[in-house]
């Protein structure tokens, strides 16, 4: 019966590739034409981070860069489905900025797939927190919608209100270290009992300088909460 009436939907509305419009067989995924010109983060990557290596660069098992090695990075760990460029940019902004939902599937999609070999155990999915200014202005938090079917994946709760954002002006293109600087204090913890003890996966849409997770992660980390990881669908690869 479930098949009969998927199968009548598909009739009423053929699964079509979100980015082009061409014909695909299942609803929310890239055919592959457009698949391929993805720049899909794959190995060899550093462990904790997720960052891009070459791919002829053989660093044997577990590589870390050169920010992790020396400590920087505080989390347990962050994964990126793809490089920040032009092409993930035409999804990443129209779904952040004009509630291009089209989107959401093939996105969350790609964000489980990268984090699935980790075998993580996570309690809570916490979409990056957007301050209410920007939250009436937007109507929603792109991170969130991101975040609900990745906390459905991990069979985890998702937890929206446990911490809240001060409004600031746009970091725009400022070093890693301004960034750093801007964001921090943003985060008041608004539930520390929700938090105790629990393993949390930070969810958002791109990560720049990766300075909102490690601003996020001091915070929780202050709370008592055991494990913070990251994902986001895009992020933007400096070279090191
Ligand atoms: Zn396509
Ligand atoms: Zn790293």
């Amino acid at each position: 019966m479930v098949n009969l009436l998927k199968s009548f939907l598909d009739f009423i509305y053929p699964p079509l590739c979100p980015v082009c419009g061409n014909s695909v067989s299942v609803h929310g995924t890239l055919c592959s034409k457009c698949w391929s010109e993805f720049n899909w983060i794959s190995n060899p990557k550093c462990y904790k981070c997720g960052y891009p290596f070459p791919a002829d660069l053989d660093l044997g098992n577990k590589p870390m860069c050169p920010h992790c090695a020396s400590g920087e990075c505080e989390l347990d760990c962050i994964r990126s489905a793809c490089v920040y460029d032009n092409i993930s940019k035409n999804i990443m902004l129209p779904f952040k900025h004009a509630s291009a939902l089209k989107y959401q599937t093939l996105m969350s999609n790609a964000m489980i797939n990268c984090l699935r070999d980790l075998n993580l155990d996570i309690d809570v999915v916490m979409p990056v927190p957007l301050a209410y200014k920007r939250l009436w202005k937007r109507g929603y938090n792109q991170a969130t919608l991101l975040a609900r079917p990745i906390a459905k994946y991990f069979n985890a709760g998702l937890d929206v209100d446990s911490v809240s954002r001060k409004y600031k002006s746009d970091m725009g293109h400022k070093t890693s270290k301004q960034r750093r600087e801007n964001v921090r204090g943003v985060f008041q913890i608004v539930n520390k009992e929700g938090l105790v003890g629990k393993k949390i996966l930070l969810v958002d849409d791109v990560m720049t300088s990766g300075a909102t997770f490690y601003e996020l992660n001091r915070v929780l980390r202050k709370a008592g909460v055991s494990a913070v990881y990251a994902v986001s669908f895009c992020r933007v690869v400096h070279a090191i």
